[in-house]
């Protein structure tokens, strides 16, 4: 049996993320914007009604939900703000190492204390000389006795500046590519941890990015996840877990630029017609609803394989992919039927334009997600047909 009903917890969920995006997030989405503040107000707001740490195990106080939960939410606060949503939901992404690869002690040690009170967890593989190629990781770490001695630099740190810890992956020194990567978690008040400033970015203003640097850092083993050498799996399977959820990003940030596309078209009149009288405009308008209806279903179909913790790697990576570059298409043709005021700062349009770039780059490009499903086209992917057909 195939269902696309949402449960009635599903829908309250839904509903008061709507709710929240509607009266905390909309009203001050262009003055973050403007001041590229951190805006803790939200934060805190967003953790008392139990929307951000979302996947929390219950063991250590969080709410247990999944990822398609995860998605609904994050559908409606995009729509209303992606980069306040990036920040929202980065806690889940430095989550997720430690909940796919931590020690029921550790879950208690580091995540507990993001449920009692609002804290953030940043989550780093990229470093100013790699972000795609995360097997090419150059942060060293050195093994000594009981500690290991961190060195190397990470880069775009998304909450990197706010963080009480942060997952990140480095390189057991002496190893190549895959198999030295090592995730660690990291209190961020350790010595040898300098915070750069936060970095100026074209969108997603109101999020925090940083640069890190690693010097000498000392941190006792046991913050290592798994064993030393066997962090990429972990990190793969975070990125299988948390690129639906970008998929969700980029649908709600597509579903706002069509919302405010079709109203703009219905007041706004040329050749004595409204916009919205012209077949060309609502062409477009029907491809943003064709777009959007597919990426959010292949958003959570892969959202739905990862709770039933089935193996959503090549779903992941379809879904972000899709929902990101229908989503930049969706956010362009927005600015194309506003027209001149699609390019100037009077509309929220303007700024979903600048937004909606980041979800073709962040969480692996789209080029990398087609990579990843090239590659499994052409060794694991079963022909329904036999191949002497061809
Ligand atoms: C605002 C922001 C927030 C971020 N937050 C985080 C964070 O919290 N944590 C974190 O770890 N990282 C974060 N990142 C980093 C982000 O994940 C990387 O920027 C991204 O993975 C791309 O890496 P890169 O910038 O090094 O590009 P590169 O890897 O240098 O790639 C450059 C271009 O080449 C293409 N390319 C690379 N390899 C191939 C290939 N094999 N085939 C075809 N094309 C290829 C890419 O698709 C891209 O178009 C953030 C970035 C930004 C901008």
């Amino acid at each position: 049996m195939v269902d696309f009903n949402l449960t009635d917890e599903q829908k309250a969920l839904q509903k008061k993320a709507r709710e929240f995006a509607i009266q905390e997030i909309i009203p001050v989405s262009r003055k973050y914007d403007e001041s590229g503040e951190f805006p803790y107000e939200i934060y805190q707001k967003a953790f008392e009604q139990g929307l951000m740490n979302t996947i929390f195990p219950r063991e250590v106080g969080g709410p247990g939900l999944g990822i398609l939960e995860n998605c609904l939410i994050v559908e409606e606060t995009a729509a209303a703000d992606p980069g306040i949503t990036t920040s929202l939901f980065d806690n889940c992404l430095g989550a997720e190492p430690i909940i796919i690869g931590g020690t029921a002690e550790q879950k208690e040690r580091f995540l507990k204390p993001l449920t009692e009170e609002l804290k953030f967890i940043a989550f780093a593989t990229s470093e100013p000389g790699m972000g795609s190629d995360v097997a090419g990781i150059a942060t060293t770490a050195r093994l000594e006795n009981n500690d290991i001695i961190l060195n190397g630099r990470k880069m775009w740190i998304t909450n990197g500046g706010v963080a009480s810890f942060m997952s990140t992956f480095v390189r057991l020194e002496g190893t190549k590519r895959h198999k030295g990567i090592t995730g660690v978690v990291i209190p961020m008040d350790l010595e040898g941890i300098r915070l750069g400033k936060p970095i100026p970015k074209m969108g997603h203003k109101a999020s925090n990015t940083v640069r890190i640097s690693l010097d000498n850092v000392r941190v006792p083993k046991d913050h290592i996840l798994g064993e030393p050498g066997n962090g990429f799996p972990i990190a793969m399977k975070t990125f299988a877990h948390t690129r639906p959820t970008i998929g969700a990003f980029a649908t709600g940030m597509a579903r706002a630029a069509m919302e405010y596309a079709i109203a703009y078209s219905k007041r706004r009149e040329a050749f004595e017609s409204k916009l919205s009288d012209f077949q060309s405009i609502q062409f477009m308008i029907a491809e943003m609803k064709m777009h959007y209806d597919a990426a959010r279903l292949l958003t959570w179909f892969s959202a739905w394989e990862a709770d039933q913790g089935r193996d959503n790697t090549i779903s992941a990576s379809i879904a972000k992919a899709f929902a990101s570059d229908y989503g930049m298409k969706t956010a362009s043709d927005a600015v194309q039927i506003f027209g001149g005021y699609g390019y100037i700062k009077t509309y929220l349009i303007e700024k979903l334009f600048r937004d909606a770039k980041l979800y073709q780059i962040y969480e692996g490009t789209s080029q990398i997600q087609r990579m990843i499903i090239g590659r499994y086209m052409l060794s694991k992917y079963d022909p329904h047909f036999d191949e002497t057909f061809t």
